[in-house]
């Protein structure tokens, strides 16, 4: 018995078989039922002809990669395991961005046809392009079905969703209204039995998108794991109910453990988290078990790498490296992401060979400038002003090597000694007499692509390399 009611064609209602144009994502669909029961050391030789399958490609077609193998004498015929595939160089951010004409095939496999193209958010500077093609969009679809299925999210319920729209001038004003929509994919709409979506921009105030949730009243509310945050943090000074409300899924930043608990604990619902990226699509999604998160094996080879660029043992927290396996158009081999996961202890429980995360740390937070010019991690500032509490957001800014402005949205507790608290633990954190101004906010400013950066380091060699 499937998750998905499938909408059968006309007169075939037992067995049902999907609607012609839609039967590919439907395969492609059914393809990851069988693959992710199958054994970790026959996913990775999986992986591994897919991966041979691309660099032919890549050899032929993609200029950047043509040079890279011939320059290291590899060929991809010869790449057997995944200590041959490792020999091919890491690929860094920096330069996909200045190279990024050389990574474009000049030509397209037959059957695979080019579309429109997506960029990363660029958070930390310069965008990320990234060029489509229709199988991208197949895989995508495949993987969005799975992440619905093992997030339990039903897709026949009603769905609201708070996010970044990108949209302008009309447009906008009805997503900032709240809008709705007939369903929650209108691609899939003629596959499966969908339910109607709520649509909400992010840029609306806090307290009118839990007012507007409340008239919505959905089965599922996904949003931004930042603005998750800040609405549970209200909801937790003025709790509100949602009868109907089955799971919260949190998409785009880091979802630390204790703010999945806030958030939980604040919309009365489990939370799923969705770790995907722009570059690449689906990378984890919920463990149906619940025993964490599941790589998407099928879509990306997913490397955790330790300092020494090693692959990390079991349980272990290293970098991410991702191999796209299916974007032949702009393909990113052996690529540095920037975010930090922590592996599982081996096999899933659940009995999935997929590899298993605990934890996704997401981007690395940057580092600030502290006495001696020394570099620190602003994670432990962080920590220091989330148990200051008071506040529903922080941010903090290094501006200069001797000034921080800290801006606070303020929850109803909030003091004078809140603040005093505050000052001193940027002066501590800084280990040095710095200039600390406070700035009272309704509410942070939100980049266009609505990811909430909580420290940011404008001084020029702020560490910033390692930030997402
Ligand atoms: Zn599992």
């Amino acid at each position: 018995m499937s998750f998905f009611r499938l909408r059968p064609v006309a007169g075939c209602c037992w067995p049902a078989i999907p609607e012609g144009s839609l039967s590919q994502v439907w395969t492609a669909y059914l393809a990851l039922e069988r693959t992710q029961w199958l054994a970790p050391t026959e996913i990775e030789c999986g992986q591994l002809e897919q991966v041979r399958a691309l660099l032919e490609h890549c050899v032929r077609h993609v200029p950047y990669y043509h040079a890279l193998l011939a320059a290291h004498s590899i060929t991809p015929a010869a790449i057997q395991s995944m200590s041959d595939f490792r020999r091919i160089p890491l690929l860094s951010r920096q330069t996909w961005q200045s190279h990024f004409e050389k990574f474009c095939a000049g030509e397209l496999p037959a059957g695979t046809v080019a579309l429109d193209e997506d960029s990363t958010s660029g958070t930390s500077g310069i965008p990320v392009r990234v060029l489509k093609t229709n199988i991208c969009y197949l895989w995508w679809l495949a993987h969005y079905l799975r992440d619905l299925e093992w997030s339990g999210l039903d897709p026949t319920g009603t769905m609201a969703v708070v996010r970044a729209t990108l949209k302008t001038g009309a447009e906008l004003e009805q997503f900032l209204q709240g809008t709705r929509l007939p369903n929650w994919n209108p691609i899939l709409a003629p596959l499966i039995d969908m339910g109607p979506l709520f649509a909400m921009d992010m840029a609306q105030d806090p307290h009118r998108q839990i007012e507007w949730l409340r008239g919505v009243d959905p089965h599922y509310f996904l949003s931004h794991a930042s603005n998750l945050e800040l609405l549970a943090s209200i909801l937790l000074d003025e709790p509100r109910r949602f009868p109907r409300l089955r799971a919260v899924q949190a998409i785009s930043e880091t979802l630390t453990e204790e703010a999945q608990t806030r958030i939980a604990q604040a919309f009365g619902a489990p939370v799923k988290n969705l770790y995907s990226c722009a570059e690449a699509g689906y990378l984890a999604s919920p463990c149906p078990k619940g025993h964490g998160l599941h790589v998407h094996a099928e879509n990306v080879i997913f490397e955790v790498l330790d300092d020494s660029d090693q692959p990390c043992q079991p349980g272990a927290t290293g970098r991410v490296v991702l191999t796209t396996l299916h974007n032949f158009r702009t393909p990113f081999i052996r690529y540095e992401i920037g975010d930090q996961v922590t592996l599982g202890q081996g096999r899933c429980p659940c009995g999935r060979g997929l590899p298993l995360l605990t934890r996704v740390f997401g981007k690395r937070r940057p580092t600030f400038i502290v006495a001696g010019r020394r570099r620190k991690h602003s994670s432990d500032l962080v920590h220091s002003l989330s148990l200051i509490g008071g506040h529903h957001q922080h941010q903090a800014v290094q501006q200069s090597l001797d000034r921080v402005v800290v801006r606070i949205v303020p929850n109803r507790s909030w003091t004078a000694d809140h603040a005093d608290r505050l000052h001193r633990a940027v002066q501590e954190f800084f280990e040095a007499p710095i200039q600390v101004t406070l700035e009272i906010k309704d509410r942070l400013e939100l980049p266009p692509s609505g990811k909430l950066q909580s420290m940011i380091c404008e001084v020029s060699d702020g560490g910033q390399a390692a930030a997402g």
